[in-house]
């Protein structure tokens, strides 16, 4: 087991660097994308979680690949794509993008209003950083997606291995995003969950703010090789679409 803030510290040694006063940060690609009704992509290397079912690959996950950019360089390669494509939403995703706060706060101000930025984090270390979300409440085009690793502390450790607090940070950053008024909606793999415990979450992020239960989005695994070959490893238990009602597989 692991603590996800201080595999965080070591990642960022190693996904971003200062440069004459502004923060690099390792991306492997910039793509337009289908998702949100299409849009701008840019994908991060270095994550501080590994989560079992991770469509990232192990060397993109660790930092190990990629390439530096500028917050400049990162903003200009998201808007041509944009523009190339006509699309009005821009996002960084892949990987864990709030690791480097600086970077990322630089890349946002560097976005014009016109674009929506969707920023799409497991939402860690904007609970445990008292300042983060404060710091994001000034963007008023952005819109936060919280991915939750399961539905409560178990499934959240079973999942990704990590120390299970950690997953109440989740919860927290949802709670900060709220408070500061910045436009977030949570999503959750159940692809690993039993019905009770996704009920019992949706009681949970009601007892928030009844809007969360209501958009919450269901995110469900994506068999590719890799990810089979963590599954059969860890000899956890999934569903292949997400029906409660029916008999989970098992990879052996
Ligand atoms: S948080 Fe996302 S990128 Fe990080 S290990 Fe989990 S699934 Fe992969």
């Amino acid at each position: 087991m692991y603590d996800p803030l201080k595999l965080s510290e070591e990642i960022e040694k190693k996904v971003a660097s200062k440069i004459n006063g502004k923060i690099y940060r390792k991306y492997y690609r910039f793509r337009p994308a289908r998702f949100y009704s299409g849009c701008s992509s840019a994908d991060t290397c270095g994550c501080n979680l590994r989560c079992v079912f991770c469509w990232s690959n192990d060397l993109a996950r660790e930092g190990e690949i990629g390439k530096y950019y500028s917050p400049e360089e990162v903003a200009g390669s998201l808007i041509k794509i944009a523009e190339k494509f006509g699309f009005k939403q821009i996002r960084i995703t892949g990987n864990e993008p709030t690791i480097s706060k600086k970077h990322l706060i630089q890349v946002l101000g560097n976005i014009p209003l016109k674009y929506t930025f969707i920023l799409e984090t497991n939402g860690i270390l904007l609970g445990s950083d008292e300042e983060f979300v404060e710091e994001l409440k000034k963007f008023d085009n952005l819109h936060v997606r919280v991915s939750l690793k399961g539905c409560n502390e178990d499934e959240f450790t079973k999942l990704t291995n990590a120390s299970p607090e950690a997953f109440n940070l989740q919860l927290l950053s949802i709670k900060k995003l709220l408070n500061e008024n910045i436009a977030c909606h949570p999503a959750v793999m159940v692809s690993f969950s039993e019905k009770e415990n996704l009920e019992q979450l949706r009681n949970c992020l009601h007892q928030i703010d009844p809007k969360l239960a209501k958009t919450l989005e269901l995110e469900e695994l994506i068999l590719y090789p890799h990810v089979a070959r963590r599954l059969k490893a860890a000899r956890i238990r999934y569903y292949t679409s997400y029906a409660p009602s029916a008999v989970p597989q098992e990879q052996i």
